[in-house]
């Protein structure tokens, strides 16, 4: 979730102050941007992240 909420810009830690993020799949500090700049992952929502929320929504439109 940290991912989704540093999206929203609700999170402000040390790493934003340093424009690096560290990506999620291999791990590489890269520069603040939408992707990685090392193995083109999407830093800000990772596929995982995106699943699991598609599936907590439609768990709740069902219920
Ligand atoms: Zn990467």
């Amino acid at each position: 979730m940290t991912f989704v909420l540093r999206a929203a810009g609700i999170t402000k830690d040390d790493d934003e102050a340093k424009n690096v993020v560290r990506c999620p799949r291999c791990h590489f500090l890269t520069p603040d941007s939408e992707y990685c700049s090392n193995c083109g992952a999407l830093l800000k929502v990772t596929e995982d992240d995106l699943t699991r929320l598609e599936a907590n929504r439609l768990m709740y439109r069902v219920l």
